[in-house]
């Protein structure tokens, strides 16, 4: 059922369920199954033909997930949405799906890590170029576009940079030649939404703020049902030319009659079939409990950064701190058109005292978890030169941000003083002062 309100907080409760008809059960139950009886061959055959929607096998889709997706396609306000066994398989599949041997995308430079490599190495060995360009001139997307060109992608709020994606400048660069821009938000859900500014696709690791308690690994892909795949034909084979993987089909022919979704539905009925990247109906279950309080929860993550910010910008063992609340010109431009509750909850800082400045740190917190992972209940420390960038050449790493002092920090929910409390243990044995 869809939800009558236009309040994430409402439609992070509401969206996609309403008791089930049997039971009358109210919270989502867990379909903790593989397939779907049919009612009679014909039902079977409507099914197979995409005349009837309807469940066949949990690894196309499952009634759990499918809350999850009509879920998450109404927070971000688009048509519908596809849920992936982690963000990894969200961010291949994004692309994977418009873009096949000798094309190319053109994505911003400003990626998390996972991603870049899924890019710049096994995309490029399955025959598909990542031309990277940086975001700070929007005019770079234009540049590297030729007529093999069939996506353009980036992160709403990358880290460890943290500067906010121009993501209506390039949006509108895209839709002048029939290109969608895909925006991985996972850093961002309610805070911002890329729909509203033009993108055509949202990319989730929902493993982060969405499912909040850092118990499953999950990913989505929403689809807008925005763009127009139809108005530059040439631009976008895959969707507008017969599919010989499903019997011929054209996707924007195919799917008039249930609305404009022919990116997702093939997404769904082509690579999830064929490659298999299906969430668990239980992790499916646990981030729709997570969603349920993710209003509430990135109100208070970012209420709690912004005092981690002041308290670490006003001290001696700090060079600076990365956060769009710090930024100013353009880049806080960007910030305050695209982050409408908050400016995130990551944050990055530099130590004075380099390399051994950044370790101390991090050795002496009690509280913090120190982990490779953002978007926790719990606050997470990492030290980059030390982990996710100890294999980077020294000037690569300054070129994305990370210094030998660097240090980011996801802040979670714990009360504000136990947590400037572990930090001031950190800063203590950082040194510096
Ligand atoms: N996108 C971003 C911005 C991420 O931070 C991550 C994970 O850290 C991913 C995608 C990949 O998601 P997952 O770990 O769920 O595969």
């Amino acid at each position: 059922m869809t939800i009558d309100s236009n309040h994430p907080e409402t439609i992070a409760l509401h969206a996609g369920w309403r008791a089930d008809a049997v039971n009358g059960a109210v919270a989502v139950p867990i379909y903790q199954t593989t397939s779907y009886q049919f009612r009679d061959t014909e039902h079977a055959a409507n099914l197979f033909a995409l005349k009837e929607l309807g469940h066949i096998y949990t690894r196309i889709g499952n009634p759990t997930t499918g809350v999850l997706e009509a879920r998450l396609a109404a927070l971000e306000g688009g048509a519908a949405a596809l849920a992936l066994s982690s963000g990894q398989a969200a961010s291949a599949f994004a692309v994977q799906n418009l873009a096949k041997v000798g094309d190319n995308i053109v994505s911003s430079t400003d990626l998390y890590g996972g991603t870049w490599n899924l890019f710049a190495n096994t995309l490029k060995d399955q025959g598909v170029e990542v031309r990277f360009v940086d975001p700070a001139d929007p005019d770079n997307f234009r540049r590297a576009t030729d007529d093999r060109t069939r996506a353009y992608y980036a992160e709403t709020l990358p880290n460890p940079k943290l500067t906010v994606f121009p993501i209506s400048e390039v949006a509108a660069i895209g839709r002048e030649y029939g290109i969608p821009l895909i925006v991985d938000n996972t850093a961002a859900p309610i805070i911002a939404r890329p729909l509203d500014h033009g993108a055509a696709i949202v990319v989730y690791s929902t493993t982060k703020y969405l499912g909040g308690h850092g118990t499953s690994i999950g990913g989505a892909i929403i689809d807008g049902g925005n763009f127009d795949w139809e108005r530059f034909p040439q631009r976008q084979p895959a969707l507008t030319t017969p599919d010989p993987s499903y019997h011929g089909a054209i996707w924007t022919e195919a799917v008039k009659p249930i609305g404009p979704v022919a990116y997702i539905i093939k997404a769904r009925t082509t690579l999830l079939r064929d490659l298999g990247s299906a969430p668990s109906p239980f992790n499916a279950f646990l981030t729709l409990q997570g969603i349920e309080t993710v209003t509430l929860r990135m109100e208070r993550h970012v209420q709690n950064t912004q005092k981690v910010v002041d308290f670490l910008a006003n001290r001696s063992e700090v060079i600076k701190v990365i956060h769009p609340s710090q930024q100013t010109g353009e880049m806080r431009r960007r910030a305050d058109a695209y982050l409408k509750g908050g400016y995130g909850a990551l944050l990055g800082f530099e130590l004075k005292g380099g390399l051994e400045a950044g370790r101390r740190f991090i050795d002496a917190l009690t509280m913090f978890y120190h982990v490779a992972n953002i978007g926790d209940a719990r606050s997470l420390a990492i030290h980059p030169a030390t982990t996710t960038h100890s294999q980077l050449a020294e000037e690569s790493q300054l070129a994305s941000g990370v210094t030998p002092g660097y240090v980011r920090l996801s802040i979670g929910l714990e009360h504000i003083d136990d947590i400037l409390a572990d930090l001031e243990r950190g800063l203590a044995a950082a040194g510096g002062a």
